[in-house]
C-alpha cells in the first residue's frame, strides 16, 4: 500500500489580515505528509531541498513514518521560497515572491525501494516533473492523484494535459476547474475535465466545502463553519493528503470510500488553517482528528420526516 508523494518541501513568508511571518516551513510536499501521516505509518517522498533546510523539519517528518531516500539535498544550493499575501477574504491571495532555487533543475530521482508504490500523489509542480515521476515507475500505481494551479495553465498548458491525461484523480480548486475547462458551470466544466484523462474530479470551494465527480455521480463535502480562518496557507495540500493517506491506509478506491476520504482530508484542512504554516497539524492528534470528524459527520447529518 506504498504511498509515495511529490512536492515541494519549502520555506514560505506569509502575510494575512491576523499577522505575518519571517521565513516558516511549508510547501506542497511537506503539507501532504504531514496530513497523510495521520493514517499511513510509513509513505515516501521525492522532493529536493537545499542545504539551508533545517533538519529538524526533516526529523519530524522521519519521526513520523516518511521515507526520505527520495529527498535531494543539493549541497551550496538554496530551498524554494514562496511569499503571498491573503486579501481581508482571506479566499485569495496574491503571489509576492516565488523564487524557485533547487526546483529550477529538479530531477525527480526515485530509489528503487519506491518502485512498489501504489498510490501516487503529485503535489502541485510543473507537469513535467509531475508526469517523470509517473514514467519512473515501472508499474503504474492503483491510483494516481494529481493538485496544479493556474500558473501552469498559463505558462505549460500543452504538458499539463499530458499529465492529465495520465492521471484517475485531480484536485484543483474552483477558479481553476473554470481556467481549465471555458466553462464557469462547475458541472460543465466538470464534464469537460474529466474527458480530458481524469476519471474522478475533485473541486475545491474552499470555505464553501469541496465536490467530487464520478460518472453521474456527485458528492457534495461540507468545510467546518470556523470563526476564525488564520491562515488558509497549505489547506488544499493538506486536503490532498489527507484524502490520500485515507484512500491508502484503507486500500479501497470505490466512490463510497472516496466520500470518506474527502470528509477526511477535510477534517484535516480545517486544522490546517487554524494557525500559521504547518504549526497546528503537528500538534494536532489522532483524537482531535476523529472529534472533528464526528462535527462533520454531524454538520449534514439529518433524518427526513416521514410525511410532509
Ligand atoms: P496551497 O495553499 O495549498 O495552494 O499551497 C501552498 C504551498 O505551495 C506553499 O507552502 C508553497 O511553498 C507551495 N507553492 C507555492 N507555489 C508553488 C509552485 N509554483 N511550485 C511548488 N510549490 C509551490
Amino acid at each position: 500500500m506504498g504511498l509515495l508523494t511529490v512536492g515541494s518541501v519549502a520555506f514560505d513568508a506569509i502575510e494575512t489580515p491576523f499577522g505575518k511571518t519571517d521565513k516558516i516551513i511549508g510547501g506542497a510536499g511537506t503539507y501532504i505528509t504531514l496530513a497523510s501521516s495521520f493514517f499511513v505509518s510509513k509513505q515516501r517522498i521525492v522532493a529536493v531541498v537545499g542545504e539551508d533546510f533545517p533538519q529538524a523539519m526533516l526529523d519530524t517528518l522521519t519521526s513520523r513514518g516518511v521515507d526520505l531516500s527520495g529527498l535531494q539535498i543539493k549541497k551550496g544550493e538554496k530551498t524554494f521560497f514562496w511569499s503571498g499575501r491573503y486579501h481581508n477574504d482571506m479566499n485569495s491571495r496574491d503571489t509576492l515572491v516565488t523564487e524557485l532555487n533547487v526546483l529550477e533543475h529538479f530531477d525527480p530521482l526515485l530509489p528503487e525501494s519506491y518502485q512498489d508504490t501504489d498510490y501516487l500523489m503529485l503535489g502541485n509542480l510543473s507537469p513535467q516533473v509531475q508526469r517523470k515521476v509517473i514514467e519512473r515507475l515501472e508499474n503504474r500505481p492503483k491510483l494516481v492523484a494529481m493538485d496544479t494551479m493556474n500558473f501552469w495553465m498559463d505558462i505549460a498548458m500543452e504538458e499539463l494535459l499530458h499529465t492529465l491525461s495520465m492521471v484517475d484523480v485531480l484536485i484543483i480548486n474552483d477558479e481553476e476547474a473554470r481556467q481549465l475547462s471555458n466553462e464557469y458551470s462547475l458541472v460543465k466544466a466538470a464534464r469537460v475535465i474529466r474527458d480530458m484523462g481524469p476519471k474522478y474530479l475533485i473541486i475545491k470551494k474552499g470555505e464553501h466545502g469541496a465536490l467530487l465527480f464520478h460518472g453521474e455521480r456527485i458528492f457534495f463535502a461540507p468545510a467546518l463553519p470556523l470563526e476564525d480562518v488564520f491562515d488558509p496557507t497549505g489547506a488544499g495540500d493538506t486536503f490532498a493528503g489527507g484524502f490520500m493517506g485515507f484512500l491508502a491506509a484503507t486500500d479501497d478506491i470505490s466512490f463510497e470510500n472516496m466520500k470518506r476520504a474527502i470528509i477526511a482530508g477535510s477534517a484535516l484542512a480545517s486544522f490546517c488553517v487554524e494557525k500559521f504554516g504547518t504549526e497546528r497539524l503537528t500538534e494536532i492528534s489522532k483524537t482531535d482528528l476523529e472529534q472533528r470528524i464526528d462535527e462533520f459527520v454531524a454538520l449534514s447529518a439529518f433524518e427526513m420526516a416521514q410525511s410532509y
